[in-house]
């Protein structure tokens, strides 16, 4: 912004536009500074083009088995082309096997792809989101911005910085199909892993983390697997919103405990330990207004910050993971 103001100054006043222009970049704290809020503003508008694009009215809200939801998994395909990452055989798409519905095939897919690590071969690690939503109904399109478009988006950014600065582990990501009609496709990549089972440490389940309107980002998990509880808390040291544990005893009413409530359940069923990340449940939770306009800009690129961080920081301590009996 600075540079750009400079460059288009008056010319009359040009010599003492560059001057202050020299005299900020000459002061490093001012100068850092500078480069953050740029590097901010980039990120978030990133964020939001991304979600907006695969929350746009031409996905139709991405039902599973329809065009929209093949139209989404183009889109994703070819993000993940764009960005360099790779998939773990010859296709990024694996095939779930869908239910029997009007209007819709019974075959649709995973996309996975693979991020190798620095020690590749050992423990790896999943972060998952599910790209599916309600599509249309009588009419009316349900675009799912924060369900969970929000974390696919979150998925390929926090990719794009792994590429970049590769993990120990190798890192999965598997965007789900059809987690809105009963989990296919978790339930599918978990009957039939792309790598062994034994071989998968932790899924990180990311759906629904854009809204602010509770005011927070939960963490669930750690009551099931209390060794995860300190390597979280660690993480929350550096998040920028609140973060909250919870969402995951029994003596919860329905619907608050949120241990079956997404992807994540498939591989806790498999005794696989998970860590999931959500807000509260909003008004427009399954309505036609989860809309990228209601997605609150800053919350949504600082928890996809504290999704990154937590990714790093369970990478460093994967190996003191307890070892699992198959
Ligand atoms: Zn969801």
């Amino acid at each position: 912004m600075r540079v750009a103001r400079c460059w288009y100054s008056l010319p009359l006043t040009y010599a003492i536009t560059l001057l202050a222009c020299a005299i900020l970049y000459a002061s490093p704290a001012l100068g850092a500074q500078s480069a953050f809020s740029v590097a901010t503003d980039t990120i978030t508008r990133r964020l939001m083009q991304r979600v907006s694009a695969l929350s746009a009215d031409s996905m139709e809200g991405r039902r599973a088995g329809t065009d929209g939801s093949r139209r989404a998994r183009r889109w994703i395909v070819a993000e993940l082309t764009a960005i360099g990452a790779k998939p773990i055989g010859a296709s990024f798409e694996q095939t779930v096997k869908l239910p029997i519905r009007a209007g819709a095939d019974t075959l649709g897919a995973n996309i996975i792809a693979r991020i190798p690590g620095r020690t590749n071969g050992g423990r790896t690690i999943v972060l998952s989101a599910h790209y599916d939503h309600l599509g249309v109904r009588n009419g009316v399109i349900y675009n799912g911005a924060d369900d969970d478009a929000s974390g696919c988006i979150a998925l390929l950014t926090i990719a794009e910085r792994l590429l970049r600065e590769p993990p120990q582990h190798d890192v999965i990501l598997a965007f789900f199909d059809n987690e809105e009609g009963g989990m296919h496709g978790s339930r599918t990549f978990v009957a039939s892993p792309p790598v062994p089972l034994a071989r998968i440490a932790i899924d990180l389940s990311l759906d629904m983390i854009s809204r602010q309107d509770g005011k927070a980002l939960w963490v669930t998990g750690t009551a099931h697997y209390p060794f995860l509880l300190p390597i979280a808390a660690d993480a929350v040291k550096l998040a920028t919103i609140a973060i909250r544990f919870g969402h995951e005893s029994k003596t919860l009413t329905p619907g608050d405990d949120w241990t079956t409530s997404s992807d994540h359940a498939a591989f806790h069923a498999k005794g696989i330990p998970f860590l999931y990340l959500g807000v509260e449940d909003h008004p427009d939770y399954h309505q036609p207004g989860d809309d990228a306009e209601k997605i609150d800009p800053a919350f949504y690129r600082a928890a996809v910050e504290f999704s990154y961080t937590l990714l790093r920081t369970v990478d460093v301590r994967l190996e003191t993971f307890p070892s699992r009996t198959p």
